[in-house]
């Protein structure tokens, strides 16, 4: 990234999939392609501003993996997690926007003793904190939250594939399609949707004091039958970050 460009700490955005990265990497100007380990980071610019995008791959280490790189390398102004996510709350459809303004760990449990011969159930482990390392110390949190200015912003935006609400975002390296399971998360986390990468990032975020969101489109729900995964809605989720951070520079937001 040439110097001019380093004045300004740039604008980190995270995309698990190719489906829901390209489209956004394809948006910057006077790109150039900066590899670390496995990890392109595309730089560029967007309305004459720094904006890194990042394929992170799936799942919460890949992710934590890129949100250290991208931190530890460009010192980012915040880092945007987005992508496809699968609805828990029944009344949510795809193509809905979930602002994530909490952030929860679907994934960290402790379970009750169980004798040999007894079996699992899901039901009874009791959600634990993870140990957030940061200024802090032992800090343990299953919930963590979004930078406030960046989901208000995006809340600004208009669009037309679904609805755009705040919400609970729960994340874990689970793909759920039991209902009771689905319903039992919604229940105990209050988890609006899933999806595999945000808790790893922002936690990341947190250790490092980098603003942090996570923004997801809904492209599935076990609710409704005829809602199957569709990649296609990954683009939409990416023309709405899109328009957020053209809000965060026009309007000076975070700078
Ligand atoms: N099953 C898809 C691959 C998606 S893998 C396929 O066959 O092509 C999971 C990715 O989609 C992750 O990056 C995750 O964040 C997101 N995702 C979308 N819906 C999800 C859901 N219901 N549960 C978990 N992750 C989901």
């Amino acid at each position: 990234m040439n110097s001019e460009a380093y004045n300004q700490k740039p604008i980190v955005i995270l995309g698990p999939m190719e489906s829901e990265s390209a489209w956004l990497i394809d948006r910057l100007s006077h790109q150039t392609a900066h590899s670390i380990g496995a990890y392109i980071f595309h730089e560029g610019k967007i309305d004459g501003y720094p904006v890194v995008i990042c394929r992170c791959y799936i799942g919460v280490v890949n992710s934590a993996a890129a949100a250290t790189l991208a931190i530890q390398h460009y010192n980012p102004l915040c880092v945007i997690i987005q992508g496809t996510s699968g609805a828990h709350d029944p009344d949510l459809h795809q193509g809905d926007i979930i602002l994530g303004e909490t952030i929860v760990h679907l994934g960290r449990f402790f379970t009750p003793h169980c004798d040999k011969g007894n079996g699992s159930n899901p039901f009874r482990w009791a959600p634990q904190g993870s140990e957030i390392v940061s200024v802090d110390p032992d800090q343990f949190t299953s919930i963590l939250h979004s930078d406030s200015r960046i989901i208000n912003t995006a809340a600004t935006v208009p669009y037309s594939d679904g609805r755009v609400m705040r919400g609970t975002i729960g994340a874990a390296d689970i793909w759920n399609k039991e209902l009771d399971m689905i319903a039992h998360l919604h229940q105990i986390l209050g988890s609006d949707c899933e999806e595999m990468e945000g808790f790893g990032v922002a936690q990341v975020c947190a250790q490092f004091d980098i603003p942090c969101a996570d923004i997801r489109v809904i492209s599935n729900s076990e609710w409704h039958k005829e809602e199957e995964f569709n990649e296609k809605f990954g683009e939409s989720c990416q023309m709405f970050v899109l328009e957020t951070i053209r809000r965060l520079i026009a309007e000076k937001t975070m700078l």
